[in-house]
């Protein structure tokens, strides 16, 4: 087994807090020795000037699935490498690609993936699966049943946890999300929610979520609080969730950089009564694949789109951006991508959300690298508990990011969302390269993370 030393770079791991130049030995895919000395290696990567970080981990993303020739979509997977990211969890939201999850995991061990994935399990699909076909209405006792026994399943499996989808899922009853969550509490699980409503309706759905930890003593994750309560919400969403923490509620929140969301057209975020939800005109919605790709949305094109081709992808610019910085600054906020692609298109948070973070906060200064750093690693780790992962120290997985602080940055754009970031120079998942100077070198280094 060959040894990695990792030399002259500037270790910064906020787990450890640790910011210091440092070299790293890596040996069978663990950090070996961290020293100021320069032992021999096999192999030297020299860092000058660079910043040597734990490898990103998003804790939420939307997971591919396959191809039209039945291979596996991984263009989410490889925009997640390009920035960074060496470990995220998918399934969120509600849904997952595959009929299992279980499944999934299994498959991504067989033919190995860009970075390493956990996944929660969706409570919508399996929902649908059980027998609630009707999103808008309650399900029966016998239909909660085969849910819950199949939700319980996919957990015994190895998922981290249950997501849920309520806004697209409105018949889900306050009781539903209890009966889910008690089945959490019991096997040691977390849940993670898309919650019922934004805008105007964000703070009672927060607080809707709340007293499901809260009632059933579990953890819980707010998603993308930036496009649920970014229009004006955020003060008053982000004070409930620290009022619950304090009183010993185990709150998490997330947010990604962009005062746009993205959603399909056919969703129920566009359902009759929209506009007014949001303030907004039929200008706001942006088309990202199809025919109309690139085009701003008109009423005609909106009902005509609604009806023959729902699944078309929309980035909606209707979140104000002040909102999404006041998120992403408080310190209980972690950063994710929320991305989705299909066939390379959709928002570019897909490959973006990373460098452009450090981009808007930590290199126009508003936060520093040690904050930065631990929202898009240390955190998650810590809070999903992620072991060996989000931080460098002996024993420690060596998922690491090589970066350059001072032109890492995004450059995917809604026109082009999946175009790779700059400014970083290597990627190690379990002390292999991955990415190397922008460049893939092994898209299959990553593996399943199960949960038991
Ligand atoms: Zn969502």
């Amino acid at each position: 087994m060959t040894t990695t030393l990792i030399k002259n770079g500037t270790v910064v791991d906020p787990a450890n807090k640790v910011h210091t130049r440092l070299n790293l030995m890596i040996y069978d895919g663990k950090i070996a020795l961290c020293t100021r000395e320069e032992p021999a290696a096999d192999r030297v990567i020299d860092a000058q000037g660079k910043i040597v970080a734990p490898g990103f981990i998003d804790v939420h993303m939307h997971e591919g699935g396959r191809n039209e020739d039945q291979s596996l979509d991984t263009s989410m997977f490889l925009a997640e490498l390009s920035m960074g990211v060496t470990t995220a969890l998918g399934g969120n939201c509600g849904n997952n690609a595959f009929v299992s999850a279980a499944q999934y995991l299994d498959y991504v061990d067989r033919i190995g993936i860009p970075i390493n994935l956990g996944l929660f399990v969706g409570h919508t699909d399996a929902r649908q699966r059980a027998g609630g076909v009707n999103k808008y209405g309650p399900i029966d006792g016998e239909t909660t049943r085969r849910m819950l026994h199949n939700l319980e399943e996919e957990l015994a499996a190895g998922c981290i946890g249950v997501s849920f989808g309520i806004k697209y899922t409105p018949g889900t009853t306050f009781n539903e999300l209890l009966e889910v969550g008690s089945l959490c509490k019991r096997m040691g699980k977390p849940i993670s929610a898309h919650i019922r409503e934004d805008a105007a309706g964000a703070v009672d759905a927060v607080r809707e979520i709340a007293e499901i930890a809260r009632l059933l003593g579990i953890q819980a994750q707010v998603s993308h609080i930036g496009s649920m309560a970014g229009y004006g919400q955020m003060e008053e969403a982000l004070g409930l969730l620290d009022e619950y923490r304090m009183n010993g509620v185990n709150l998490g929140v997330d947010c990604y950089p962009y005062d746009a969301f993205s959603t399909e057209i056919g969703e129920t975020t566009y359902d009759e009564g929209w506009l007014e939800h949001y303030h907004t005109t039929y200008e706001s919605i942006e088309l990202c694949d199809g025919p109309y790709k690139g085009r701003r949305c008109t009423e005609e094109l909106f009902h005509k789109l609604r009806r023959e081709a729902p699944g078309t992808i929309t980035v909606c610019h209707v979140m104000i951006p002040q909102e999404v910085e006041l998120a992403l600054t408080h310190p209980s906020v972690m950063v994710v991508t929320d991305g989705f692609l299909h066939n390379g298109q959709g928002h570019p948070r897909a490959a973006g959300t990373f460098p452009r973070f450090l981009r808007q906060y930590f290199r126009s200064g508003k936060i520093t690298l040690d904050e930065a750093i631990a929202k898009i690693s240390s955190r998650p780790a810590e809070r999903f508990r992620l072991a060996g992962k989000g931080r460098l120290n002996v024993g420690a997985d060596a998922d690491i990011v090589i970066f350059d602080p001072d032109t890492i940055a995004e450059a995917s754009t809604y026109d082009n969302p999946v175009r790779p970031p700059i400014g970083i120079d290597a990627v190690l998942i379990g002390g292999e390269t991955a990415l190397w100077n922008g460049q893939v070198e092994n898209g299959t280094l990553g593996r399943a993370l199960r949960f038991r």
